[in-house]
């Protein structure tokens, strides 16, 4: 159980770049880091409008002369301090990823950086050469993916509780964009951009998120070949997809089905997850996260509650609030966040046997994601073909 006590040597001095004031995402990176004793904020870029930037993050409580204009700004002044920052996240666009991402390494600071993490698997190996060069960690947030209840799943995967794998069944869809994108915000224009959002919309968007909590409960079972079938409903928003469909077929024999919109007019439902094996199947959503179903052929359905002691030690030991008090995205985003800081201090120590055998979103599941999006895309261009997963 996590309880708020520090794990690592001393608190990383932390910065930001993007997740200003209208940001979507920002402040979800703050509730996951200040929580632990292991960030404090010192600096940031933290928008485009430099004086609002300014403005935010004095209101945060960062030093005036450390709220910058820009991420280059950060890195020069950063640098040049005794007490310069080890670590900055991005969470800006998808289409600055890659150049803030590298010129931070380039630093010696180490990155936590938003998915989809580039554009390309190109990038992405470029990127995770130039971290191990530099003995740097990059980690990645996908949000929900340090919940209990995602990893009771893949424990029991891991056990056989579930017999062999058959079936995944995976849907992140709402509604948010069921309309045209005429005086949208900038978060949406970006998004339907290819110069600024990259080959895909709601495939990296969403569908990223997906594929990687997929990866967890799955552990050694990989995708072999996939197809995927996209589709703008809104005209405007082509080549990019407000909606698509991804069958895939594993290296074990099992087939899933995923599909991901944001045409999914009135849905509210989120992330749903669904894993049968031979013997059972067990079924999670982001939408009542404190719930695991865990179906037994033949037997009563059963209701799992996260923090209950019934649970695989991997779950417990992700929990923060206990049994009977929610755990949701917050406290996910602290588990991630606390899971990066402890890969860095680790990093720091030079202690390789811990990295080992730390899980966290790592380089690795970045740059699995945006293979998975290469290969989707590959799919979707020649007609919804099936394609070998490379
Ligand atoms: P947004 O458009 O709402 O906000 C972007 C923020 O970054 C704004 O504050 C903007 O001023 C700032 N910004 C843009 N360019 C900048 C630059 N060069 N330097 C400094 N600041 C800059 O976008 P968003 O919805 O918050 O998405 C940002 C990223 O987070 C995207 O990659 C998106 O895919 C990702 N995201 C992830 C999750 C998740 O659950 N992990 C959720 C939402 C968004």
């Amino acid at each position: 159980m996590i309880n708020g006590e520090r794990t690592i040597a001393r608190p990383l001095r932390w910065g930001m770049v993007g997740g200003g004031r209208t940001g979507q995402v920002g402040y979800k990176h703050r509730t996951g880091a200040l929580r632990d004793g292991t960030y404090q904020l010192v600096a940031g870029a933290f928008d485009l409008d430099a004086d609002r930037g300014r403005d935010f993050g004095t209101k945060l409580g960062v030093a005036e002369d450390r709220c910058y204009a820009t991420y280059q700004e950060l890195i020069a002044a950063e640098t040049g301090r005794a007490d310069g920052v080890d670590v900055v996240s991005v969470a800006t666009p998808n289409f600055t990823h890659f150049e803030i991402t590298k010129a931070l390494l380039e630093a010696g600071i180490h990155v936590i950086c938003e998915k989809p993490l580039f554009f390309t698997v190109k990038e992405s190996e470029e990127i995770k050469a130039l971290a191990e060069e530099k003995g740097l960690i990059v980690g990645v947030t996908y949000g929900f993916t340090g919940h209990p209840l995602v990893h009771q799943m893949a424990a029991m995967v891991k056990k056989g509780m579930l017999g062999d794998i058959r079936i995944v069944d995976m849907a992140y869809t709402h509604g948010f964009n069921a309309g045209d994108d005429v005086g949208a915000p900038e978060a949406v224009q970006w998004r339907t951009d290819p110069k600024r959002s990259g080959p895909t919309f709601v495939l990296g968007d969403i569908g990223t998120h997906l594929y990687y909590l997929s990866e967890i409960v799955l552990g050694d079972i990989k995708v072999e070949k996939l197809l995927c079938d996209r589709t703008a409903f809104i005209p405007s928003r082509a080549p990019l997809e407000d909606h698509a469909t991804v069958l895939m077929h594993y290296d074990n024999g099992a087939r899933g089905r995923l599909w991901v919109s944001s045409v999914d007019a009135g849905n509210m439902g989120s992330q749903r997850y669904r894993f049968v094996g031979s013997k059972a199947s067990v079924a999670w959503s982001d939408s009542h996260p404190d719930q695991l179903i865990y179906q037994v052929q033949g037997e009563p359905e059963r209701i799992m509650h996260h923090g209950m002691p019934y649970l695989e030690d991997e779950s417990l030991a992700a929990d923060r609030m206990g049994a009977l008090h929610t755990e949701g995205l917050g406290d996910s985003w602290s588990n991630i966040y606390l899971w990066i800081a402890q890969a860095i201090d680790a990093k720091m120590r030079g202690d390789d046997a811990f990295l080992a055998s730390h899980h966290y979103p790592d380089i690795h599941a970045g740059l699995e994601g945006v293979r998975w999006l290469e290969n989707c895309v590959k799919s979707a261009d020649q007609d919804a073909a099936w394609v070998d997963f490379e």
